[in-house]
């Protein structure tokens, strides 16, 4: 099949639906379910976006005869990469980045494990196959243009205790049992963002923690999102089929993101990627360089989201007139220096990248790191900088149904602005209240803060894997440094 339209995406997602459920009743066809069918529409929107004759050579790329979507692409050089960078920001600002899990960022995943294959064939159950699983699943994920949603972290019971330590061992997710067929997994995983996927993949978690080297909690496999016992409940939707115009994020672009329960789940052995080994389960996102190819997506996309904070930042100033104030300038300027940071960001992490040990170009880890550690501490600057530059503009904004009704007159006038009308700047400002205050808005600013992991546990990688040696050392040779013989 190769890459999809949008009526493929949507035919499968009828024909398949998620286990979802969204206000104590299971969701029949999300695309047509109020809390579901818009962003299952924007999705579609993303699919069709490879076939526009502007976009589908940037894309999708040809290989076999058959197109598929970028994301799959296997970057042999730093162009490959620069490409599928490119795609990636193409992608995002379809939603203005507001959607953080767009199908790329896990294919860029499923790539670089499929890739990395062989990483899967070490530890036990090497007789199974698992690279092999890996392997063909990478092949079926992109012959088939599939969208996957994934679930990384234990239900947040008690964070002092082990998983197997907690009232019952299957709070977790966790391996019952093996039989002919498959293995048998229950428990439950956080948090599944874009549950409207065909798949979802249980990659290896990372950070087990558990007393010696085998844990039923290491596992991995992907499972189509409609398998018998695994359902999906969704937090309430922020979507509440409100008018476009209005509520120009929040009506389009909402994700959604589930918790996921696994009901004594059968995984075929075929979807089985490891069991039981938990050194490489903890290992299994950096050994397979998927968490690079995945930040890469991330920086792409961030620059994306930075650039619509700029335009509505600009936009607000230049709607009231407040573009002389010193202060306004180095707020706007604060963002300017944002974008420029993980643009630099970018590039580096294509300057330094080299082919990794399966022979695929790999982006550079040091300024991919620096970037998702300094987005989601400079996102909520953001946030504030458009809220000091709208102040009550982002809260006095009559709807559509306003304008349209018995005081729209007296909207018109007192609510124009220096170079806009009422009504095109009431959009705007509506806009910047999605982004930054709505009930979207405000998921925008948490995920943010946490889609890539702990913060603090981030910086915490990072201090341990980071180099710092060549720059101790440098300090101590300076500090020996003779002093300069001066002459008389
Ligand atoms: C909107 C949103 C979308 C998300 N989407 C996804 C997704 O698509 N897929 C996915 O897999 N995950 C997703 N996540 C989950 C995300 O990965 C986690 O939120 C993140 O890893 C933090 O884990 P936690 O929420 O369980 O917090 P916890 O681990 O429970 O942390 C709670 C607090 O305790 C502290 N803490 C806990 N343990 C430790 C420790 N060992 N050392 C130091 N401090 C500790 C933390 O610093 C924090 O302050 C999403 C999260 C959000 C908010």
């Amino acid at each position: 099949m190769g890459a999809r339209t949008g009526q493929q995406f949507l035919d499968r997602l009828r024909q398949n639906p998620p286990n979802l459920y969204v206000d104590g009743a299971r969701v029949e066809d999300p695309t047509t379910h109020p809390a579901t069918r818009n962003v299952a529409h924007s999705l579609a929107g993303l699919y069709d976006l490879q076939h526009d004759p502007r976009y589908r050579d940037l894309l999708t790329f040809e290989e076999g005869g058959e197109r598929h979507a970028t994301a799959f692409l296997v970057p042999r050089t730093k162009d490959d990469l620069r490409k599928i960078g490119a795609a990636h920001r193409v992608r995002a600002d379809y939603s203005l980045g507001t959607l953080g899990r767009a199908p790329d960022y896990m294919n860029a995943n499923v790539m670089a494990a499929g890739m990395a294959s062989a990483y899967f064939d070490q530890g036990e159950g090497q007789e199974r196959h698992f690279g092999e699983h890996m392997r063909r699943y990478f092949e079926y994920v992109r012959a088939n243009d599939l969208c996957l949603t994934h679930a990384l972290t234990n239900p947040q019971v008690n964070r002092s205790k082990q998983a197997s330590e907690l009232p019952d061992p299957y709070i977790a997710l966790g391996i019952v049992e093996e039989t002919a067929a498959g293995v048998i997994v229950r428990g439950a995983r956080m948090l599944a963002t874009l549950p409207i996927a065909d798949e979802i993949l249980i990659f290896p978690s990372t950070v087990i923690k558990e007393n010696g080297d085998r844990s039923r909690y290491a596992v991995g496999f992907g499972l189509p999102t409609d398998t018998p016992g695994l359902s999906f409940q969704c937090r309430e939707p922020f979507d509440l089929g409100r008018d476009t115009e209005d509520h120009p994020l929040s009506s389009r672009f909402d994700e959604q993101d589930a918790f996921v329960i696994f009901d004594d789940v059968l995984i075929p052995w075929e979807r089985v990627f490891l069991m039981y080994d938990m050194t490489l389960a903890n290992q299994a996102y950096a050994k397979t360089d998927a968490v690079l190819h995945m930040a890469y997506q991330v920086v792409n996309q961030k620059i994306s989201k930075t650039g619509a904070f700029l335009g509505v930042a600009q936009g607000i100033v230049d709607t009231v007139g407040s573009g002389q104030f010193q202060h306004v300038q180095g707020k706007v300027s604060e963002i300017i220096i944002t974008l420029e940071i993980m643009k630099a960001l970018e590039v580096a992490a294509v300057d330094g990248a080299q082919l990794n040990a399966y022979g695929v170009m790999t982006p550079a880890r040091g300024p991919l790191d620096a970037a998702r550690n300094y987005y989601p501490a400079i996102y909520p600057r953001l946030n504030e900088i458009i809220q000091l530059l709208g102040a009550s503009g982002i809260i006095m904004m009559p709807s559509r149904a306003d304008r349209e009704g018995p005081l729209g007159h007296f909207i018109e006038k007192h609510l124009q602005a220096t170079n806009a009308t009422a009504e095109e700047r009431l959009k705007l400002f509506r806009l910047a209240w999605d982004l930054t205050l709505s009930s979207f808005g405000a998921r925008q600013n948490l995920y943010e803060k946490h889609f890539f992991g702990d913060p603090i546990r981030m910086s915490s990688a990072l201090y341990e894997v980071y180099d710092k040696q060549p720059y101790v050392q440098r300090i101590r040779q300076f500090l020996d440094q003779p002093k300069p013989v001066v002459a008389d």
